[in-house]
């Protein structure tokens, strides 16, 4: 199996490129698939401590969908409260669509 670090770099690396590829005026379903998409990862995450922050960070802060500039900046927040619990950097949320989406531009 993967391990933790492992299985935690490969999931953010698919969550970013989905909201990278998130459509900017999603429909309904569109909408609702993507939060019962989270909802669900949020129960079936095989790290299990991971999973039980992961339930309470959707609880207190509900994934906003509503675009993909909302949906990006929203993963980008919800990454960076997993960053400060593990002591890691905070990223730059302005530069979310350059990292996964655009490439770097420099
Ligand atoms: P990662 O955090 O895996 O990030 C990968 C890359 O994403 C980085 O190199 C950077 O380029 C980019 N990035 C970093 N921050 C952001 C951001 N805010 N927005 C956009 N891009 C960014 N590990 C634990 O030990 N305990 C936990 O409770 C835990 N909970 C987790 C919950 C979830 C939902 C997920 C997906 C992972 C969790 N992990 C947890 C794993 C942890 O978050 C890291 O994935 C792992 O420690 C590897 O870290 P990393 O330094 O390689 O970078």
């Amino acid at each position: 199996p993967l391990d933790k670090v492992a299985l935690g770099r490969a999931t953010w690396g698919l969550l970013h490129t989905m909201a990278a590829f998130y459509e900017d005026n999603p429909s309904d379903n569109q909408k609702r698939d993507m939060k019962t998409f989270l909802e669900v990862l949020s129960r079936v995450y095989p790290c299990e401590h991971c999973a039980k922050d992961f339930r309470k960070d959707l609880k207190e802060h509900p994934a906003q969908v509503n675009s993909q500039y909302e949906f990006s900046q929203w993963l980008c927040k919800f990454h960076n409260r997993v960053n400060v619990k593990l002591g890691k950097t905070q990223f730059d949320c302005s530069k979310v669509n350059e990292r996964w989406r655009d490439g770097w531009l420099d």
